[in-house]
């Protein structure tokens, strides 16, 4: 047997799953060969690895939390950041420093409209009584 023939069992050897013919045949070319015993030492090492992370929840570091809730953060004020107000502030400023002021002229204003509105309709009035007659 070769290399070539042994790689494919390599996995095998290491997680223990090899019948008792097959292992035997692995194991013996396992003693002749230093490069697949050194393969397969690697693929046990790896397994053993998954086997350890399996068995215990990962914790991130520190700085990758930090770094992760600043992102989190970010993007909820990016997507909920408040409207600004459509009404510029100085132009509320203005407004209500003035509020006498635009009181009294829109007192006025109304005035004139309601003068302007009893004008047209003496006006109407008149030039009905004129066709009339
Ligand atoms: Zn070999």
């Amino acid at each position: 047997m070769n290399c070539e023939q042994v790689a494919p069992y390599l996995p095998g050897v290491a997680g223990g799953e090899l019948g008792g013919e097959t292992m035997r045949w692995v194991d013996a070319h396992l003693e002749t060969c230093a490069s697949c015993r050194a393969d397969a030492a690697r693929i046990r090492s790896v397994s053993k690895g998954l086997v350890a992370l399996k068995e215990h929840d990962p914790v991130p570091p520190a700085f990758m939390v930090d770094s992760i809730m600043e992102a989190v953060q970010a993007e909820h004020r990016r997507r909920y950041l408040p409207v600004p107000p459509v009404v510029p502030a100085e132009l509320i400023r203005v407004l209500s420093d003035n509020r006498d002021a635009i009181g009294t002229a829109a007192g006025v204003a109304l005035a004139g409209m309601a003068a302007f509105a009893l004008l047209r309709r003496a006006q109407k009035r008149r030039s009905v009584a004129l066709r009339a007659t």
